[in-house]
C-alpha cells in the first residue's frame, strides 16, 4: 500500500516528553519541579550560567521551596568525565530531580546524569540503542538554543576522547518528563551560535524527510520545520530581539527534534561525528558545511523529496536554497579553516563509516570512497 508519503506503509513509534511550549513557559518550571519532590540538581553551562535569566529560574525554584543546587561546568560536545561530575554532584546532593539549561550540550548531560544518579553503571555500557538499564530521576529540559531538538528526544551524544568520536546514546529511558520550551531563553544567544544551531535544526529537517524510513507522520514535522527555518533563521541571527524569528526558530528546532525519535537523521550526521569529536567542530558548523555536499550526492535517488524542500524553501533549486542560507547567516564553512588537513580525509571517513546507526537511514547508501569524496569537497 502506498502512503501519502510515496513510501511504503511502516510501522514506526513516536513518543515524546510532556511539553509545555511559548513564551513564558520557563516559569512554570518551579511548579512542575514541585511535583518530583525538593531538592533540585539544576545542569548548565558556563556561557548559560552567566545569563540573568538563569538566576531567575534558579530564584524562582528556591522561592518555592526547593533546595536547589547546581552544575554548571557542562562543555560543549560533553566528554565523558563531565557526566559522572555531574552524576556526583546530583548523588552528593540526593537530587530527586534534574532541571538542564542550556543548548544540546547541557540538556544531554542532564538526561544521561539522570539515569546514573538512580543506576551506577559505566557510561559506555550505555552507547549505541536501547542499553541503558532503566529511566532515571525525573528530568525536565529548557533549551536555550534553537538548536538540537535534545528537550524531545530519547537521545544523548557524548565525546568519547578515548577514541576521539562522537557516541550517541539512544533509548526511551532518555526522554525528559517535561520540555519546557521558551523562546525568550534564545533571546541572548549571539549570531554566531544562532545561525549553526538554526543550521543543524535544518539539517535534522532535511535528512528526516529525505530518510530512507521515512514516515508521513514525521514529513509533516520535518517540512513545516524546513519552512521556519527558511522564514526566521535569517532574521534570528541578524536581529536577535526579534521575538517572533525566535518563536519560529524555537518551533523549528522542536519539531526537528521530534523526527529524530522515530526517523533520525543520516549520512550528514554520520560525517559530521569525527569533525566534532577530532577537530571539535561545533556541532552545527560541522552539519552545516557538510549538508550541501551529501544533498548533491544524495540527489540522483531523492529528486521529488528534494523538488519538495525545495518548494518550500522557495526555490527550484533546494540546494543552492540551502547554500544562500548557509552564507546568509555565515557558515558556509569549510574542513580546512577548522585545523582538519587533507591527509586526516581517509582516517575521518573510516571513523565515520562506523557510525552505521545513522548511515544505514542515508537514502543513497554511502561506501568508504564515496565518505572520501564527500569530505574532500567539503575541505
Ligand atoms: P551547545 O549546547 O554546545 O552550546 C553552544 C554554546 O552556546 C555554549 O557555549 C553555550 O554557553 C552557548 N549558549 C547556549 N544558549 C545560550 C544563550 N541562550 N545565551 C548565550 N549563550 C548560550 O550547543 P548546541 O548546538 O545546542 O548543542 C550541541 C550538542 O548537542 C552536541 O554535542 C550535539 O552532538 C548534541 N546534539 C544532541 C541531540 C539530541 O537529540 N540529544 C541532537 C543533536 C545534537
Amino acid at each position: 500500500m502506498n502512503t501519502a508519503s510515496g513510501f511504503d506503509s511502516r510501522i514506526f513509534g513516536f513518543g515524546m516528553p510532556r511539553l509545555v511550549m511559548g513564551t513564558g513557559a520557563r516559569n512554570q518550571l518551579a511548579e512542575h519541579a514541585q511535583a518530583f519532590g525538593q531538592r533540585a540538581c539544576v545542569v548548565s553551562d558556563p556561557g548559560v550560567a552567566a545569563q540573568p535569566q538563569f538566576h531567575e529560574l534558579l530564584q524562582s525554584l528556591q522561592a518555592a521551596g526547593l533546595q536547589v543546587t547546581t552544575y554548571t561546568e557542562v562543555l560543549p560536545d560533553p566528554p565523558l568525565r563531565i557526566v559522572e561530575d555531574c552524576a556526583q554532584v546530583a548523588r552528593t546532593c540526593e537530587a530527586d530531580l534534574i532541571v538542564g539549561v542550556g543548548g544540546g550540550s547541557a540538556l544531554d548531560v542532564a538526561k544521561i546524569a539522570a539515569v546514573l544518579k538512580q543506576h551506577e553503571v559505566p557510561i559506555e555500557s550505555m552507547f549505541g540503542t536501547d542499553q541503558t538499564p532503566g529511566r532515571g530521576i525525573p528530568t525536565i529540559l529548557l533549551p536555550t538554543t534553537a538548536g538540537t531538538g535534545s528537550e524531545v528526544t530519547p537521545i544523548a551524544v557524548l565525546s568519547d576522547e578515548a577514541h576521539d568520536l562522537k557516541r550517541g546514546i539512544v533509548s526511551d529511558d532518555l526522554l525528559a518528563d517535561y520540555a519546557l520550551v521558551d523562546p525568550e531563553l534564545c533571546l541572548t544567544l549571539p549570531p554566531a551560535p544562532t545561525a549553526y544551531t538554526g543550521m543543524d535544526t535544518l539539517t535534522h529537517a532535511i535528512e528526516a524527510y529525505t530518510n530512507k524510513f521515512a514516515v508521513p507522520l514525521i514529513d509533516a514535522f520535518a517540512l513545516e520545520a524546513v519552512r521556519l527555518v527558511a522564514t526566521c533563521l535569517s532574521r534570528a541571527v541578524h536581529h536577535g530581539d526579534d521575538r517572533d524569528a525566535r518563536y519560529g526558530m524555537s518551533l523549528a528546532s522542536l519539531l526537528g527534534g521530534l523526527c529524530l525519535k522515530s526517523v533520525n537523521t543520516a549520512a550528514v550526521h554520520a560525517l559530521a561525528y569525527p569533525l566534532g569529536g577530532r577537530f571539535h567542530v561545533p556541532h552545527g558548523v560541522a552539519n552545516s558545511l557538510l549538508l550541501p555536499h551529501v544533498m548533491r550526492f544524495n540527489a540522483p535517488v531523492a529528486a521529488d523529496r528534494y523538488a519538495t524542500i525545495g518548494e518550500v524553501m522557495g526555490s527550484t533549486d533546494c540546494v543552492a536554497a540551502v547554500e544562500a542560507l548557509s552564507a546568509d547567516v555565515g557558515t558556509d564553512k569549510r574542513m580546512r579553516e577548522f585545523g582538519v588537513e587533507q591527509q586526516h580525509i581517509s582516517e575521518m571517513a573510516t571513523a565515520a563509516m562506523e557510525v552505521q546507526r545513522l548511515l544505514k537511514n542515508n537514502p543513497r547508501e554511502v561506501t568508504l570512497p564515496d565518505a572520501q569524496a564527500i569530505y574532500e569537497q567539503a575541505w
